[in-house]
């Protein structure tokens, strides 16, 4: 679903120039539930960025369900991102004079549906995410996990093929970043490809596979069965650190 062959990022120009990528191989199959992790800084955004098609890599080959993504138009960038994946962010990206379900409805507007159609749609997710008593709250009314699940509602509209989250608990307290990722892990089981960045491990825990970036590189993979040993040893890291 996802294959990165080497590739590689750098932001600026010249001697300011800043190499956050240095050869990203990397393949995640279709039903993967991933999380990357790294230090602040390690390039996890920039990885996901660039999984998300919100920025284009410099070197190497990305490929999205089989096809190349490199230099596309942006009318071809926004149709494989509006076909192919979802996303949501640690500050849930709402707008904040829309209510929970206009949010939710939003990629409908954009695709030309119908107000009376996008709505009724919305309202089946805001339903799916245990949202429906609150479609008419604004964003301000609503906890950090609710909005989260309003977030992930309106992710979900348009039925991607994978959804990408940036630090998706990053903004919550410790027992409502396991109901998001409980959320995620049943999203995850309805079929679609979930790929969350973190920098927390008991968080990276809960997905079945772990990347760990370092020093622009991917440095370890940790699949299902390491999960128990490698917080184990990656507790011991920070006791030490
Ligand atoms: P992480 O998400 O792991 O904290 P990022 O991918 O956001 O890391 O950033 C990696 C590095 O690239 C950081 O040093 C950051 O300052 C830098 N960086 C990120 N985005 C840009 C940008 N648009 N322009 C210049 N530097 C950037
Ligand atoms: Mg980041």
């Amino acid at each position: 679903m996802i294959r990165l062959n080497n590739v590689h990022k750098s932001y600026g120009t010249g001697s300011n120039s800043l190499h956050v990528l240095k050869g990203i191989n990397l393949e995640i199959e279709e039903g993967g539930f991933v999380s990357i992790m790294g230090s602040s800084g390690s390039g996890k955004s920039t990885l996901l960025n660039i999984l998300g098609i919100l920025d284009n890599y410099d070197e190497g080959s990305y490929y999205l369900n089989g096809m190349l993504v490199k230099e596309m138009s942006e009318k071809k960038a926004a149709q494989l991102r509006n076909e192919m994946l979802g996303f949501v962010f640690q500050s849930f990206n709402l707008i904040s004079f829309k209510n929970a379900m206009e949010n939710v409805a939003l990629p409908l507007y954009y695709q030309g549906v119908s107000r009376k159609k996008r709505n009724k749609i919305a309202h089946e997710y805001l339903d799916k995410l245990g949202l429906l008593s609150w479609a008419e709250h604004m964003p301000n009314e609503l906890s950090g996990g609710q909005k989260q699940r309003v977030a992930i509602a309106r992710s979900l509209i348009t039925q991607p093929k994978i959804i990408v989250a940036d630090e998706p608990t990053g903004a919550l307290d410790t027992s409502t970043s396991y109901e998001v990722m409980e959320i995620l892990k049943e999203i995850n089981e309805d079929g679609i490809t979930v790929v969350i960045v973190t920098h927390e491990h008991d968080i990276a825990a809960m997905t079945r596979q772990i990347i760990r970036l370092k020093d622009g590189i991917i440095s370890e993979i940790i699949k299902n069965g390491d999960l128990k040993q490698w917080k184990h040893q990656y507790s011991k890291e920070l006791e030490i650190a």
